[in-house]
């Protein structure tokens, strides 16, 4: 497939809403089985994150661990490719920006880039429902984030 150039904010802001949320919620439900602290997670731009469609907002850390930040990033654009088939970097510019700001070289980020499809294709239970949640009420808080991806997990048991 041609390389597509990077997408304006514009362009951005026309993707539909729950492809947006699915995107954040890869993001978001990796975050929380990595054993990170997520906040929330949220659409349309925010204040401190601009330009972009949706946010996930995570505590910083005094000493991250690049590899776990890492697939947090690129875990978005796995669920791109995992739920939409779109080609790399289409929609996660910005997120494989940071995660080679963390100092991977171009063949670790596509090694991380492959556990992140396996990881969203072991998750994609938790991270629809999350999207669901997410597209349905536009920005989630901690508990609501957890309670999803608890429902997903009952679910999945057939409790
Ligand atoms: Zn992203």
């Amino acid at each position: 497939m041609p390389a597509r150039k990077k997408q304006t904010a514009e362009e951005r802001r026309a993707v539909p809403r729950l492809r947006v949320a699915r995107h954040e919620a890869a993001h978001a439900v990796c975050a929380v089985k990595m054993g990170l602290y997520v906040h929330s997670c949220g659409l349309g731009a925010h204040r401190m994150m601009r330009g972009s469609a949706g946010w996930t907002k995570l505590r910083e850390q005094r000493c991250p661990d690049p590899l776990e930040w890492a697939h947090v990033f690129l875990a978005g654009d796995a669920a791109e490719r995992h739920f939409y088939r779109q080609s790399r970097r289409a929609f996660s510019g910005d997120d494989w920006s940071k995660a080679r700001a963390l100092g991977f070289r171009d063949r670790s980020l596509d090694s991380i880039a492959l556990s992140a499809d396996v990881f969203v294709a072991e998750h994609a239970a938790a991270i629809d429902r999350v999207a669901y949640a997410l597209a349905g009420e536009g920005q989630l808080s901690r508990p609501a984030l957890l309670k999803a991806i608890r429902a997903a997990s009952r679910g999945k048991k057939g409790e």
